[in-house]
């Protein structure tokens, strides 16, 4: 059991083993890696830099964590975000329904607002799960900019 510890943040440093995309027309990308668990401190307030070392390599990596008010604030954003995205998909969706099916008379063509809100559907469409899932597992802790024996680490959040 991870028990949250005020104050901290738990995260893994992800090794990438291997990332090969196989296949023609179906392609298919398996990625493998290894998952090492660290504590991270939270700052008081702002932010600040640690340097976890990946067990797997030894290559240091950057990351930044912000403090606990801060996150929570930009997980809220997110959040809502996402919620006001449910909305605006089922305006959209049934005003281009209502707009769609009537029968526009000859040389009228369909107000601005129609490709708007075809496109407002597409983009909640994609966007609400995004956000949402982004808000349920920010933790502000983001790795910073990563030179070459870096570049095969993530940084990852962990639910504690
Ligand atoms: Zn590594």
């Amino acid at each position: 059991m991870n028990r949250p510890i005020a104050g901290t943040v738990q995260v893994a440093v992800r090794h990438i083993l291997s990332d090969r995309t196989t296949g023609f027309l179906t392609r298919t990308r398996r990625i493998t890696w290894r998952d090492h668990f660290f504590r991270v401190r939270r700052p008081q307030s702002g932010k600040h830099t640690v340097e976890l070392a990946c067990p797997q390599c030894d290559a240091s990596l950057l990351a930044e964590v912000r403090d606990e008010a801060r996150t929570r604030r930009t997980a809220t954003v997110l959040l809502v975000l996402a919620a006001v995205c449910v909305p605006l998909f089922f305006a959209a969706f049934g005003y281009v329904i209502h707009e769609g099916s009537k029968t526009l008379p000859e040389g009228q063509s369909l107000p601005t607002l129609f490709p708007v809100s075809v496109v407002s559907i597409f983009v909640t469409f994609v966007a609400a799960p995004v956000l949402f899932s982004r808000g349920r597992r920010y933790n502000s802790v983001s790795m910073l900019d990563a030179p070459k024996p870096r570049r095969i680490h993530q940084i990852v959040p962990v639910r504690g």
